[in-house]
């Protein structure tokens, strides 16, 4: 049945590869609100064309659209593809070879705002049970799909949908197809995403800048204040020193340590691409700190006076715009009571902020049944053993699928390394996108059992 459904595929590929280029013709993005909802329709006609039940939902935001298979089989898992179809703005023009709305084939890809980011890798799933309903008549397992008009602004209505649709959205697990594949061309797989907050701190010693003759040496001043005050957060090991900020890390398994001892690790070339004179950890360490460790990061400092003359002044303001990277089962709102109690012990005087909603960390067990089932489709479908990201360093609001949805939640990308997604000339190779099908069709296949 797969090699049928493949030689389907092949037969296809002009057909498909049309309705790839309809997609990307029209605009969606979300950031100017420009013809998104114009594209959720359009993605609905696809969809139905296809076979899939759809239906738009409307948000305070963009629409979510949703599809899924009638006529379900109680006792075969469910799959929920999740993607999305606004895009990034265009700009700069100059720089596009082609026109970004305007799709072109060269050399064997698609150039187009959207092509990588996300419309083709989102069609993958849709042509790929297409293929399943045009030559079988059904799909072996349940299939359901949403796809978000929002993710370029950062989701702001998905938590809210999911958590209103839940008996909708009951699925036995979540795949993202978002990104790409890694540099060498090696299939990815992540299971999880470290979370973010902002927040910022403020400290006034006066109620305004003093002469620092005619005061200096006795009034404090609030920039070295607020750096004495930074500097007990951590120490020269990068070790923060808030009391119990690692008290809800969850450490790796042995199976995620083989996992990160698996993955490639290039010191020099990391050290390159990163713009560091050197890489200070070993492999081990490197990837602990970035998937599995949380951060506390100043993202900058203000106050006083920077300029090219002198003003002798002592600043009776200073801020700092922090950031924490949070890591699973972390939650920001222990982790803001835990900060300030470090600030009612070190410096009464320091006021904090939150700035912009917090992110909470994510992470599915790559050890479960499903996740070892899509490990291996993967690799079948690419011929060789992809590379198992227990975790990732970023942030994505992956959380909506496993604390508030509660399914697990596997990301699986398949864009090309060089899609220059969010940058002129962004491009799919067509290769990329008819395997990206192949692969949804081995996963599905995989999951039937
Ligand atoms: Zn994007």
């Amino acid at each position: 049945m797969k090699a049928k459904l493949k030689a389907r595929l092949k037969e296809k590929e002009t057909e498909h590869l049309e309705i790839f280029k309809t997609l990307v013709r029209q605009k969606s993005i979300s950031s100017r609100n420009e013809g998104v909802k114009e594209c959720a329709k359009l993605l609905k006609s696809i969809m139905e064309d296809a076979g899939i039940t759809t239906e738009i939902y409307d948000t305070p935001g963009q629409p979510v659209v949703y599809g899924e298979l009638k006529g379900n089989h109680p006792d075969k898992p469910t799959i929920l593809f999740y993607g999305h179809y606004d895009v990034q703005p265009p700009e700069p023009m100059e720089k596009w070879l082609s026109e970004p709305f305007e799709p072109t084939v060269r050399e064997g890809r698609l150039y187009g705002r959207g092509t990588g980011d996300n419309k083709g890798q989102l069609l993958t799933h849709v042509l790929a049970v297409k293929a399943y309903l045009d030559l079988v008549g059904e799909v072996p397992v349940n299939v359901k799909f949403i796809f978000d008009g929002e993710e370029e602004i950062g989701s702001p209505n998905l938590e809210e949908f999911v958590r209103a649709h839940r008996d909708l959205l009951k699925t036995d697990v979540v795949l993202t197809s978002d990104g790409p594949l890694h540099d060498s061309g090696s299939p990815i797989i992540a299971f999880g995403v470290r979370g973010v907050m902002n927040f910022d701190f403020q400290i006034n010693t006066a109620n305004t800048d003093n002469h620092s003759g005619n005061k200096g040496g006795v009034i404090p001043n609030a920039i070295w204040e607020m750096v004495r005050f930074l500097s007990t957060m951590m120490d020269e090991k990068d070790r923060v020193l808030v009391e119990g900020f690692y008290d809800n890390v969850v450490e790796p398994t042995a199976y995620e340590k083989q996992l990160i001892s698996d993955l490639p690790f290039n010191k020099e070339g990391i050290a390159r691409s990163f713009g560091v004179e050197k890489i200070l950890h070993d492999k081990e360490r490197f990837y602990k700190r970035l998937l599995f460790l949380p951060t506390l990061t100043i993202n900058g400092i203000e106050g006083g006076h920077i300029g090219p003359e002198s003003k002798n002044i002592i600043p009776c303001e200073a801020k700092a715009k922090m950031e924490i990277r949070l890591v699973y089962d972390q939650d920001p709102e222990d982790l803001i009571q835990k900060i300030e109690e470090h600030m009612k012990s070190h410096d009464s005087r320091i006021i904090l902020t939150r700035v912009s909603e917090d992110m909470r960390p994510s992470r599915t067990s790559s050890e479960l049944e499903i996740s070892q089932k899509i490990i291996e489709a993967v690799g079948k479908a690419f011929g060789e053993k992809p590379l198992i990201y227990p975790a990732m360093g970023g942030s994505l609001p992956d959380y909506v699928w496993t604390r508030v949805l509660g399914a697990p939640s596997i990301m699986v990308p398949y864009a090309n390394a060089d899609e220059a997604n969010h940058a002129p000339n962004e491009n799919m190779s067509l290769q990329c996108f008819y395997q990206g099908m192949e692969s949804d069709i081995e996963i599905i296949e995989g999951l039937k059992k």
